[in-house]
């Protein structure tokens, strides 16, 4: 198939970066506290440990103030984003993530029914494990109930492995979570429509993460807008 060869070529001179939503706060922009989603209550007589698992369905969520971007950052993991956002992925054949419903039920010093709509995004292509050199261990597994958690401590970068990446344009890598990782491409298609109220970063911002490629490091951007 000539999609296979595509992706294995790119995968050689593959950039990645952390996308991520900004946090409420101070900023300009609102944030969603979650009101209700589905979610699975899962306590393990094994482990002990009570967790939650995820489950597909619409999200409902409370704004702290009216003003908005393309992208929504809230107290739900993974994140939301405009019906032109998933309209604007799909057309560049972003395809690498499924979408839930967001219906926000109340906003302060707002009106719920005068936003755009949002869809929640969930991402559903995988990077693999990343390489040992990265400095995460498992710190808990459990067999039972399939709870998991990582120690991130000592992380020295995120050490992508190419060979476990399923060649997908945003994705998620097991030891970090909903971390959500995105290719060259769709950073440009970020960059190309001013997406806003989301940042875009690679190298030595935010929590001191680098990124790391069979290249070496790629060159820092750090898009916030
Ligand atoms: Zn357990």
């Amino acid at each position: 198939m000539s999609t296979r060869k595509r992706l294995s070529k790119d995968k050689k001179s593959s950039t990645f970066y952390v996308l991520d939503s900004l946090d409420g706060g101070p900023g300009p922009y609102a944030w969603g506290y979650l009101k209700d989603a589905p979610y699975e209550r899962i306590e393990c007589d094994k482990c002990k440990s009570v967790w939650a698992r995820d489950l597909p369905g619409t999200v409902y969520l409370e704004l702290d103030k009216p003003k908005v971007g393309d992208f929504l950052g809230s107290s739900v993991p993974n994140f939301s984003a405009t019906e032109r956002v998933v309209e604007i992925f799909k057309r560049h054949k972003i395809m690498s993530f499924e979408t839930d419903p967001v219906e926000v039920v109340k906003v302060k010093g707002g009106d719920p029914s005068k936003l755009p709509k949002y869809q929640h995004i969930r991402v559903t292509g995988s990077g693999g494990h990343l390489l040992p050199k990265s400095g995460v261990w498992l710190e808990k597994e459990c067999k039972a109930c399939g709870h998991v958690s990582y120690n991130l401590d000592d992380l020295q970068g995120f050490f992508i492995d190419v060979d476990q990446w399923d060649g997908s344009d945003m994705f998620h890598v097991t030891e970090a979570g909903v971390t959500c990782f995105v290719t060259q491409r769709v950073a440009d298609i970020i960059q190309e429509y001013e997406l806003t109220n989301c940042k875009l970063f690679n190298a030595e911002h935010d929590r001191g993460w680098k990124m790391y490629t069979p290249k070496g490091s790629p060159p820092p951007i750090y898009y916030e807008k």
